[in-house]
């Protein structure tokens, strides 16, 4: 793309940064670098924190301490939330659904013209949809539904992106086709973070992984994030808040 900034103009900064919900810390006092153009994967234990340290990067979240610098407008940003968060019920197309990506990268006022609509179209064709056009998206597979939300962020073509669990229940050829997309938006530069359990995808596909039980306990290397021994600590990590879950219960 001559004359335009490279896509991985800006990496993300967390400095101590603390997120609450209640007063309750769920990411506590964590520090560290998104490199730009790097491809990082978020791992931990159920609860450990994950869902909400991507969207307090998207900016959904403000942290209760510590800071968040990034090198990205809010239309920077492409976020896919977990599947859990999604109403699939709406009455609304494939297409439509499509074109939310067109309006979330230039602004809802623009007007969404001829142009669009071709990209969406080719967007639809590259995960596998073409001609589902008009379907309502209550009418979808999960692993389809998955492909079109990952159409949509192709039709946004952001410099971030950031995908909470993205094959989570979605059938093993999805999955293929989507971290292959995971990998062509890497290779184009795009800053990627992906909140994922798999730990043999990650290591299949993600260079970088941050390690989370609340508190961080790794970052960096894939390989070394995932050592056994971190392993083991986020486990600990995670029996421990289910006795303080144990000895609160009562009194409420
Ligand atoms: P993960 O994605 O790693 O499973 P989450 O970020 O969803 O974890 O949640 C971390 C902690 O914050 C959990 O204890 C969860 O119950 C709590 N939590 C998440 N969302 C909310 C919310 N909206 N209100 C109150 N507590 C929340
Ligand atoms: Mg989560």
């Amino acid at each position: 793309m001559g004359g335009q900034p490279a896509m991985s103009s800006g990496g993300i900064d967390l400095t101590n940064v603390t997120i609450t919900y209640d007063r309750h810390p769920a990411v506590h006092h964590l520090s560290g670098r998104i490199e730009a153009g790097s491809l990082t994967a978020i791992a931990g234990p159920n609860g450990a924190g994950k869902s909400t340290l991507l969207k307090a990067i998207m900016g959904e979240l403000k942290p209760a301490e510590g800071k968040i610098i990034k090198g990205f407008t809010a239309s920077d940003i492409g976020y896919l939330p977990q599947a859990a968060e999604i109403n699939r019920r709406f009455p609304i197309s494939v297409l439509d659904t499509v074109m939310l990506g067109a309006w979330k990268r230039s602004g809802a006022f623009r007007a969404v013209g001829r142009q669009d609509m071709i990209k969406a179209g080719d967007a639809l064709s590259a995960v596998g949809l073409e001609g589902f056009e008009r379907r309502p998206v209550g009418s979808l597979s999960a692993g389809q539904f998955q492909r079109v939300l990952f159409a949509r962020l192709l039709l946004q073509d952001a410099p971030l992106i950031l995908l909470d669990e993205p094959f989570t229940a979605i059938d093993a050829r999805t999955t293929r086709d989507l971290i292959d997309i995971v990998c062509r938006w890497h290779g184009e530069g795009r800053t990627v973070v992906a909140v994922l359990h798999d730990f043999d995808q990650v290591r299949a596909h993600f260079p970088q992984t941050l390690l989370i039980a609340r508190e961080l306990i790794a970052w960096g290397r894939t390989e070394e994030a995932l050592s056994p021994a971190n392993l083991l600590t986020a486990r600990a990590m995670a029996e421990r808040w289910d006795e303080n879950a144990a000895i609160c219960e009562p009194a409420a």
